[in-house]
């Protein structure tokens, strides 16, 4: 008996280090002041950080189950400002991808430089002279802020962050939740993040640092490894780090003046009963039935369908929507399928989508309810293959796929016969009036036109979810015939 229990009490011994919490208890537990002092947290109020590697378009993937789109990163600077909460990133970014497949402004020829700011409740774009408005990416890039080493500390500490052994959570209710694990030297080695998304409810964000090094008297890892919905979104190799420079962010006069860009709507009737709604970056189509209506679209958030939604019943006040015909999955297409589940109105998308808007539609939207959560409803999903027409004896509504068309697999248009228009996302964005047309051909737009010829479509006008209404000719002339 006494053999045995020694035996035990060795095994014990033994497999101890298998288990998390046995572990714990042999490295001393960490503290907001030992990671504060690890880091120099208190003396850090601005950072700039620069690198290269690789980053990937979030929502942008050719179908819902693969990788998001990955772009070679040659240049990334993140400029933080950590006592006016702002942040810049600056890169400069090209195609890796060929063929080209999915969204993101693919193919991109060339270098492409982006850059993306936030600063308080204001987030934009800057685009050569431009700066345009984008509130639907705050909370993802305010938690770009929180999640920073430093950024993650003095969050921690602000937040009065709970601590157990080697782990920290704590949470600013409405903007996020966040649990991170600090290695021996007391630095952060992971964190996870949950912020609201319009498309996908509560989504998880995932920074893994890697081999710090020391820079102007400031630790900083030197790889950084970012998902975002369950995959890769950034691997950066750091090459420098400067802290306490001076990290100016100012919010534009155009950005703060246009708090709420998406909530304007303009309503043109392009035939009887059927509307072109844009009035914004991602435009949406209203076709009235006989008792009931179809929208086309409800992209970019809750915000924009929701005003969407007010300015179709503005238009016919007494027939419900009965169908939301969704173009494709990628997630400014999709924002605003939420909204519209949250009114019960039955989604059309390809069958590819099919199950991700399933789940879209049924995830959870804790840190920030949305439109969706509070209603309490739900809708169903309905997926096409090659082709759907829907009628009501007078009118006819026939939503075909596009087909192989590297943008998406899943790619749906919008074909009505009788008044000869089709409504399409991301095949064809009609340039500015009177542009040259490109000198390599989009390939997304020459598939387009190949499936209007091998569809035998009849068609005059391009009711595009991006951009002015065309006639088909333009797309002719974009793509050279
Ligand atoms: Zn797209």
């Amino acid at each position: 008996m006494p053999r045995t229990l020694a035996a035990l009490v060795i095994a014990l011994v033994l497999v101890a280090p298998l288990f998390p919490f046995a572990a714990a208890a042999q490295t001393p537990a960490t503290s907001l002041e030992k990671m504060a002092a690890a880091i120099g947290a208190s003396d850090v109020r601005s950072i700039e950080i620069a690198g290269n590697g690789t980053i990937f378009a979030i929502g942008q993937n050719a179908t819902p189950t693969t990788p998001w789109p990955r772009f070679n990163l040659k240049s990334f600077t993140r400029s933080v400002n950590y006592e006016t909460a702002s942040l810049r990133d600056d890169l400069v970014r090209t195609q890796a991808l060929d063929p080209p497949r999915g969204g993101s402004q693919q193919p991109i020829r060339g270098e492409q430089r982006q850059i993306f700011a936030v600063s308080g409740d204001h987030a934009w774009n800057v685009v050569g002279e431009v700066n345009n408005p984008v509130p639907v990416a705050l909370a993802e890039r305010q938690i770009q802020i929180w999640i920073t080493p430093h950024g993650l500390v003095k969050a921690a500490m602000a937040r009065k962050a709970t601590v157990r052994g080697r782990t920290i959570t704590f949470d600013e209710p409405g903007r996020y939740r966040v649990k991170a694990s600090v290695d021996v030297h007391n630095l952060p080695a992971m964190v996870e993040a949950v912020v609201p998304h319009p498309v996908l409810g509560d989504v998880a964000v995932e920074v893994h640092y890697l081999d710090y090094k020391e820079f102007g008297g400031v630790k900083f890892p030197t790889k950084i490894r970012q998902s975002a919905g369950g995959f890769p979104i950034l691997d950066l190799a750091v090459t420098d780090v400067r802290p306490n420079g001076a990290v100016d962010i100012q919010v534009p006069d155009n950005v703060r003046s246009t708090p709420e860009p998406y909530v304007r709507v303009t309503a043109q009737m392009v035939a009887d009963g059927v509307w072109f709604l844009s009035g914004g970056t991602h435009n949406s189509a209203l076709i009235e039935m006989k008792d009931h209506l179809i929208l086309v679209e409800s992209p970019i958030n809750d915000q924009r369908a929701l005003a969407v939604l007010a300015e179709v019943k503005n238009l016919v006040p007494n027939k419900p929507i009965r169908y939301l015909v969704n173009s494709h999955h990628h997630f400014d297409h999709a924002g605003g399928v939420r909204a519209a589940a949250g009114e019960g109105i039955t989604v059309i998308t390809h069958e590819i989508n099919r199950a991700f808007l399933e789940r879209a539609i049924s995830a959870r939207a804790s840190i920030q309810p949305d439109h969706l959560a509070k209603s309490g409803r739900t809708a169903k999903v309905e997926g096409v293959r090659d082709r759907r027409v829907l009628t009501d004896g007078t009118r006819t509504v026939e939503i075909r796929h596009i087909a192989g068309n590297l943008h998406h697999d899943g790619l749906i248009m919008v074909y009505l016969p009788k008044e000869k228009m089709i409504i399409e996302a991301d095949a064809f964005t009609p340039p500015p009036p009177n542009a040259p047309p490109p000198a390599v051909a989009n390939p997304f737009s020459v598939n387009l036109a190949e499936n209007l010829k091998t569809q035998s479509l009849d068609v005059e006008q391009v009711l595009p979810l991006h951009g002015r209404i065309v006639p088909v000719a333009e797309l002719h002339r974009a793509i050279g015939h």
